[in-house]
């Protein structure tokens, strides 16, 4: 019999290697590798995500008539052995896997590899979009995509006239203590339990509070949460997706990343959905194209990038960035409220939105010179969505412009006025973000000015930088700035800011 090998991010009956197949047909391998859970500082609820819908999954699968060899092995190569040793199956079939590591593995083990259809580009599908190409601009990638799917297409035209409407969405917070819906949250149970015993068994460095059922673990959880956002909170998507509030954590962000990402969803479903609630007038046409552009636009086109890119993208660092990860992000005090409210939300939950991720943690790490692979490992381990395909692309290429613009075309770089604009944090910090020198200058503000003096030479040849750095030398107090820079990044590195 042949033997069907499922990934712990593959957890979909209907894809890859398990479509199509029937009960009796095929046995099923999943493997719970002990080295995996012990080779990060993962985040409890991250590991807990993992394996409490590993084990659900396979559950799911018996109840249904499958056989499963449910395996916990040290590593996935050994339990891969080890099952072949006990049921020597004719062949092992797996869906390609989401990592590039994972892929080789694989390869290396001889199994049959299907092609990924966890994603509506394939790698494969990107990569001839990109050939010959000077420039990979995600904007011509998503119209593309829309083209090519009929995705909001009438009649080959975008719906409502126009391919984007980003321009409505970046307002601030809104200032009218409106109340956005509530997260939905499950009871856990003694399968939980049993995980979270494990969990802290197999990863003894796991840090962050424990689950409180915020993140589902099945199908039917992550379709509820799904058709919440839909309802509730897609009519209300667009307009503030770069606000940060202290009091709001998801504002009008679906926070479906975690399942698309381990296949408890696929991107398909979800925005059909979407285009469902616009067809029937439940959901205006900006806020279904901007979540649909996020989806079918950014999601896919990070999936493919990855995959153009690897492996030698893994160790990009163009500009030279060497401070190491602050401690401030590992839970370290630290009087920058902005910063102090993200590493929060991390510890509570393993997740911050976007531009919590972007213009807050990413935004220092980028203007101090923190050292990519070192924002790569502790992204990767803290959020519940992190993986390595998504993690690559928007920390060394659009947080850190690590990549030297491979793919954002300028570094987002600001200072403390862009936080202050889009957030509430400012107002009880003790820095000011209008200020660039002295003991109460916002470091955001510092930094900025001096991450362009310091890579002036880097940045010279982008002329969408042209502005920033000609308004950086006109600065009279340059040097001063400078100076309170240096005195930053070392108070930083050391947790003492
Ligand atoms: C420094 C940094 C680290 C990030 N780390 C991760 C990560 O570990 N895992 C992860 O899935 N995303 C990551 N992202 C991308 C993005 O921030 C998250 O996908 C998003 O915040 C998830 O929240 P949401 O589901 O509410 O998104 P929404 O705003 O509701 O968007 C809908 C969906 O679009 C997709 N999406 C949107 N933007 C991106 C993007 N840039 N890359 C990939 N998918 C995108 C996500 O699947 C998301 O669920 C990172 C971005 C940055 C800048």
């Amino acid at each position: 019999m042949d033997t069907v090998w499922i990934l712990g991010d593959q957890l979909r009956r209907d894809l890859g290697a398990l479509r199509g197949r029937h009960p009796g047909e095929v046995r099923v391998l999943v493997v719970e590798s002990t080295a995996k859970f012990a080779s990060k500082r993962w985040h409890r609820q991250r590991a807990h995500f993992v394996l409490a819908s590993m084990r659900r999954f396979v559950l799911e699968l018996r109840a249904e008539g499958f056989e499963v060899d449910l395996r916990v092995a040290p590593t996935l190569a050994t339990g891969l052995a080890e099952h072949r040793a006990e049921f020597s199956p004719t062949q092992v079939v797996a869906m390609s896997p989401m990592s590039f590591s994972g892929r080789q593995m694989l390869e290396r083990h001889e199994v049959i590899v299907l092609p990924n259809d966890q994603f509506i580009c394939t790698a494969e599908e990107f990569a001839g979009w990109a050939s010959g190409r000077r420039s990979m601009r995600m904007e011509d990638f998503y119209r593309w995509q829309r083209t090519r799917t009929g995705v909001l297409m009438v009649e080959g035209e975008p719906e409502g006239g126009r391919w984007n409407f980003d321009d409505q969405n970046r307002e601030p917070p809104p200032s009218d203590g409106r109340s956005w819906p509530e997260a939905l949250r499950e009871p856990l149970d003694a399968i939980d339990a049993r995980v979270m015993l494990d969990v802290e068994r197999r990863c003894p460095s796991a840090f962050g509070d424990a689950p409180d059922g915020t993140w589902a673990t099945t199908r039917a959880g992550a379709l509820a949460r799904l058709q919440q956002f839909v309802e509730e909170v897609l009519p209300l998507f667009g307009p503030h997706e770069d606000a940060m509030l202290r009091n709001e954590w998801k504002l009008a962000h679906s926070a479906l990343s975690p399942y698309l990402n381990i296949g408890l969803l696929h991107p398909r479903e979800v925005i059909d959905a979407a285009i469902d609630a616009y067809r029937a007038s439940r959901v205006p046409i900006a806020s279904a194209e901007g979540f649909i552009r996020q989806v079918i636009g950014w999601r896919e086109y990070v999936w493919g990038l990855h995959w153009m890119w690897m492996p030698q993208y893994r160790t990009s660092n163009a500009l030279d960035a060497q401070l190491a990860l602050p401690p401030a992000f590992l839970g370290g005090p630290t009087e920058l409220s902005c910063v102090a409210h993200a590493v929060a939300g991390i510890e509570q939950r393993g997740w911050v939105h976007h531009i919590e991720r972007l213009m807050v943690l990413g935004n220092l790490a980028l203007t101090a010179g923190v050292r990519p692979d070192a924002m790569v490992e502790w992204m990767w381990a803290s959020f519940v969505d992190g993986a390595e395909w998504v993690m690559l692309p928007n920390v060394l290429g659009m947080a850190l412009y690590a990549d030297g613009g491979r793919m954002a075309t300028k570094p987002y770089a600001s200072g403390g006025a862009y936080i202050n604009r889009m957030s509430d944090h400012c107002g009880d910090c003790r820095f000011d973000p209008k200020k660039r020198t002295g003991t109460d200058a916002c470091p955001f503000t510092t930094l900025y000015w001096d991450f362009l003096a310091r890579n002036e030479d880097a940045l010279r040849g982008n002329n969408r930088m042209g502005n920033q750095l000609g308004s950086m030398r006109k600065l009279k107090d340059l040097d001063a700035v400078r100076e309170r820079a240096v005195e930053i990044r070392d108070r930083l590195a050391r947790g003492t800011l």
